[in-house]
């Protein structure tokens, strides 16, 4: 029964193009990177497909606080942070974070995971009680949407970044509390939640909203704060999650909030109360990586990676001038998240693999990840890429873009 299920499944998501492959990277997370081909060969190909935006994984200053860490602190941390999980290496980064969101947190406390994935689940699940409606976001990440139907809370979705539908919907509402859900930068569309419009709201409903930043975080704002700074944002209202696996280069993820919230989360976040802590070495080479974020060499590698953004962004609005006959198009996003929306699931893998034969990796993103005929390569740039790297990727879809406009009149005089 079991394998017949499993080769059934297997045919069904072949037959829709909707297949997921595992593959072996072999480098770091550099632009430049070999990896195994399908035939086991490998080859150097250009990714524009990691998270890593500052290009800080590859830091030597962050190899080197992981050795030191390490030798400092050993392996594990051996226990959840309730129990004696919680390191002063933990404890340190957790009020750095506190200090750094002082602006625009009253009395911030923050909390650590291991993964976002962790704490979006952690933190909907403790704060979505019977008592409370959520609100969330249609594009928000799947981690949240988890985090929605493990809650005992009743949930209401609306339309993508639509503050006016959103205020229907909450002045609907009968819950005794209100959670507002939304990713700060959305990771498939790159575009930037109405935080301002949406807070308003929380004010005059008497919301808490809730914003994970994993995309924000060490993009946006002066210091890399994310898209709080990036607005200026100031409430005790404000609940952020930040992941540290990103633009951070290393792993894990924390809430920072007004300390009543934190100090809610650690009575009731199964998440934080019954899993490991952290290594410490790695929450000792997190403040090097937080660090280096946020100060002076995180700002140039910000304002590199924002020439880049804006060089791609301009190709590929140029590109699709000249194609207007293409169901192709943009999502209007400035961050460095640009996706390039095609529509059929086999168009985007079709794309993704013609540019692997040029040496160059771009994901093609499917349904469940994204919406049904939205299909899209998910092309991320990185502080590291090269004005070269952008136009040699620019140059490729290009070439794409003509044939996939030969086949179009093919098909049509056929
Ligand atoms: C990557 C991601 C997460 C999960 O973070 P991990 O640390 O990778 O588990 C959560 N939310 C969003 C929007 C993400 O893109």
């Amino acid at each position: 029964m079991w394998f017949d299920h499993f080769r059934a499944t297997r045919e069904q998501l072949a037959a829709q193009d909707l297949l997921r492959q595992l593959r072996v990277a072999h480098g770091g997370t550099a632009p430049h990177q070999p990896v195994a081909t399908a035939g086991g060969a490998v080859r150097e190909l250009l990714m524009f497909c990691s998270n890593d935006y500052l290009g800080l994984a590859a830091h030597p200053a962050l190899a080197d606080a992981l050795v030191d860490g390490a030798r400092r602190w050993g392996g594990g941390s051996g226990a959840s942070p309730l129990v004696s999980g919680h390191s002063q290496a933990h404890e340190a980064v957790a009020q750095w974070l506190a200090r750094a969101y002082a602006p625009h947190l009253p009395q911030p406390r923050a909390l650590g995971f291991c993964t976002g994935y962790m704490a979006n689940l952690g933190v909907v699940t403790a704060l979505g009680d019977a008592d409370v409606e959520l609100f969330c976001d249609a594009l928000n990440h799947a981690s949240l949407i988890d985090g929605a139907r493990l809650a005992r809370a009743r949930v209401t979705v609306y339309p993508h970044g639509d503050v006016a539908a959103l205020a229907q919907r909450l002045q609907a509402s009968t819950a005794p509390r209100k959670l507002i859900v939304t990713d700060g930068v959305f990771s498939m569309d790159g575009d930037v939640a109405p935080l301002p419009g949406l807070l308003a709201l929380a004010d005059a409903f008497d919301a808490l909203l809730l914003v994970d930043d994993a995309h924000g975080l060490g993009v946006l704002g002066q210091r890399g704060l994310g898209c709080i700074e990036h607005f200026g944002l100031n409430s005790r209202r404000l609940v952020l999650v930040g992941t540290l696996g990103k633009s951070a280069g290393l792993a894990g993820a924390f809430v920072v909030a007004h300390q009543a919230v934190t100090d809610h989360l650690l009575q009731k976040s199964r998440n934080y109360i019954f899993s490991t802590a952290s290594p410490p070495a790695i929450e000792h080479a997190l403040l090097t990586a937080l660090e280096l974020l946020a100060g002076p060499e995180g700002q140039r590698r910000r304002h590199d990676l924002q020439a880049r953004c804006e060089q791609l962004r301009a190709g590929l609005t140029r590109l699709l001038q000249q194609h207007p006959e293409l169901p192709w198009r943009l999502t209007g996003s400035s961050t460095p998240i640009q996706p390039l929306v095609v529509g059929a699931n086999a168009e985007a893998m079709r794309l993704a693999a013609r540019l692997e034969q040029a040496g160059i990796r771009v994901p093609g993103i499917r349904p469940p990840t994204v919406p049904a005929g939205t299909a899209r390569l998910r092309i991320t740039l990185c502080a590291s890429h090269t004005e070269a790297d952008v136009e040699r990727l620019l140059r490729v879809l290009r070439d794409s873009a003509a044939e996939a406009q030969q086949t179009e009149t093919e098909g049509a005089g056929a």
